[in-house]
């Protein structure tokens, strides 16, 4: 268990192990409990200051956001976060509710022209822009991040279209490079076989597959890439199954995924970006499990630090307005 620490100003400490000494400081009154979840103390003695540079790194996510937070030594907070998936279909009942409730009036005088200036994101894609800036200031307001780094999605644009592009990551040999085309490929097909509604029945693990074979001449451009599953793709080499003419179409929640990144580099001017190819290259080497902690602790800068157990957080709704929902029968 970790104990994080403000000092007598209110500046954040580093976090502490040592359970002994807190209990020690909170008996002889040297220090009292601010906050329980996380568990944080404040001292009421004057200390030098002590503060190791800290990263925070974000796995952002449609529906799951992954953070963690390293120091050089160690992990100090390590969390999956839920976020809402309703804010469309709630915004329905809301307008539904509205009619029903207008409906009671008389008359009600026409309104034209009274939105002050269009709206520029739908509030589904603002909610997940917003619900990330949160938990970055969150995190901010209990341990001294000094460096945030975000992943970017799945897949490298620049790099696809210009693969010579110079940099210290690009100089890791070919294998980058066809990793973050087949994380563009999987992304492009959302992560589905090509058969998935035409057969059913696909094996979990997906593939990318050349149409033309490499051997026939066929290229690594993305038109002649396409996601099959295993049991599927193994078909399609035995010749026992024939693709049709290809279409390709784009997932909903990877355009999201898109604006929700872009949008937050903008914010975030100083904040690091990496991409999931790289991530997962990285995860594999250390042999961790995927899942949205483990790409966040490599996405801060993973260096061999002693882990944390991950917390399971959700994203609430500050106000349920089931009081305002309903128009009063007779009232
Ligand atoms: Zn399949
Ligand atoms: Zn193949």
């Amino acid at each position: 268990m970790l104990v994080y620490i403000v000092d007598k100003n209110g500046n954040h400490l580093m976090p502490t192990r040592r359970l002994g000494k807190v209990r020690r400081w909170l008996k002889q009154g040297q220090a009292v409990i601010v906050s329980h979840a996380p568990f944080t103390i404040k001292l009421l003695f004057e200390t030098g200051d002590c503060i190791q540079p800290l990263t925070l790194g974000i796995d952002t996510g449609y529906k799951t956001v992954g953070i963690s937070v390293i120091s050089s030594k160690q992990e100090l907070l390590s969390a999956e976060i839920q976020l809402r998936t309703d804010v469309s279909e709630k915004l329905t009942d809301k307008r539904m509710y509205r009619r029903s409730r207008r409906n009671w009036l008389r008359y009600r005088q026409p309104r034209f022209l009274n939105r002050k200036k269009a709206i520029s994101l739908v509030p589904s894609v603002l909610h997940k822009i917003n619900s990330h800036l949160r938990i970055i200031k969150w995190v901010k307001s209990w341990l001294p991040v000094a460096k945030i780094v975000i992943e970017m999605g799945n897949f490298d644009p620049h790099k696809l279209k210009n693969p010579e592009i110079q940099g210290i990551e690009y100089q890791q040999g070919e294998q980058w490079g066809y990793e973050n085309l087949k994380a563009y490929i999987l992304d492009r097909d959302g992560h589905q076989c090509y058969f998935y509604q035409a057969k059913g029945n696909c094996s979990e693990k997906m593939h990318v597959h050349h149409i033309v074979y490499r051997s026939s001449g066929g290229t690594d451009a993305p038109s002649n890439l396409i996601t099959l599953c295993e049991k599927h793709h193994a078909l399609v080499h035995k010749n026992r199954l024939k693709l049709g003419i290809v279409q390709f179409k784009s997932l909903k929640s990877a355009t999201i995924m898109n604006i929700v990144n872009n949008q937050l580099c903008h914010k975030l001017p100083t904040a690091q970006t990496t991409f999931g190819y790289m991530t997962k290259i990285l995860r594999t080497q250390l042999g961790l499990a995927k899942s949205h902690a483990n790409d966040a602790y490599v996405i801060a800068g993973s260096n061999d630090q002693q882990r944390l157990p991950t917390l399971k957080l959700l994203f609430k709704r500050k106000n349920d307005r089931s009081l305002q929902k309903q128009p009063l029968k007779g009232g």
